[in-house]
């Protein structure tokens, strides 16, 4: 028998989920959110598990591919009901698929966004940010968190640079700014996906800028000179939620095999 063989211990589906709970409690989530396990069953053990923003056909094929049974997503495959399951739209044709392929699907969206260490840290340990704090912190039953972030650049920067480093570490293809500051950039907020609902928390907070994935046209008024607003993409703001949910499994369940996913589900092309 190989050394090793006998110590590969059998981690079931379950105890995933419940790790992924534990970091990220599901009461944290919106009212109008479905976080949580979308699909499958937890008893199951799992081969491995695909890690990725949103839960597509071509993820499903990837998962299949690479042999793991168990997907985490950060976006929920499912939000409303389903009164059919067929081929009529791309939801539908996904569940159907992952349920004949025995594939679980677990999505933490926004009971991560708003936990200690969730998505808008991973972001700003993407940018070096030090200092970082919750932006709107608040209390469920007795759990801190809170949404967006703020936090301190290691040097103040230019505004023009400040947007090509946030372009260059998000690895994102294009930023949408309101007018260049003329003040240098030190304290940054952050909210991925659409976060312009801080935008007046952030300038509470003495934020110089304000990184997101997406916003409204209107939005873009009223901040000239107040806060460089920096909007990115909403994938390119998320896509290192899965770096994130690598490092939770990692922790809590290091027997797993985890993989990153290669796919790009981003709808949004830049032409
Ligand atoms: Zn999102």
């Amino acid at each position: 028998m190989h050394p090793h063989s006998k110590n590969i211990a059998s981690v079931k589906i379950k105890q995933v989920l419940s790790a992924l709970e534990q970091f990220a409690p599901l009461p944290l989530q919106e009212s109008w959110d479905n976080a949580g396990l979308q699909i499958g069953l937890t008893e199951a053990e799992v081969s491995g598990a695909l890690l990725c923003l949103d839960v597509n056909e071509a993820i499903v094929d990837e998962a299949l591919q690479k042999q793991c049974n168990l997907i985490v997503s950060h976006h929920p495959l499912l939000f409303r009901g389903l009164k059919q399951i067929s081929d009529a739209n791309d939801v539908q044709r996904t569940v159907m698929k992952l349920i004949k392929a025995g594939i679980a699907v677990v999505s933490m969206h926004t009971n991560l966004d708003n936990a200690l260490g969730g998505v808008n840290f991973k972001i700003a340990e993407r940018l070096g940010l030090t200092d970082v704090q919750l932006l709107a912190p608040k209390n469920v039953g007795g759990t801190e968190c809170g949404s967006g972030v703020i936090g301190t650049l290691p040097s103040p920067m230019d505004a023009q640079d400040f947007v090509l480093y946030v372009k260059r570490q998000m690895e994102a293809q294009s930023a949408a700014c309101n007018e260049l500051m003329k003040r240098p950039i030190r304290r940054v907020a952050i909210c991925g996906g659409a976060g312009d609902f801080l935008m007046d928390e952030a300038l509470k907070a003495g934020a110089d800028a304000f990184l997101t994935g997406e916003m409204h046209y209107h939005q873009y008024f009223g901040y000239e000179q107040q806060l460089q607003i920096c909007v990115i993409g909403h994938y390119e703001s998320e896509h290192f939620t899965a770096a994130l949910f690598q490092e939770i499994i990692g922790k809590a369940c290091p027997e797993i095999r985890t993989e990153i996913a290669e796919t790009n589900t981003n709808p949004i092309h830049y032409i």
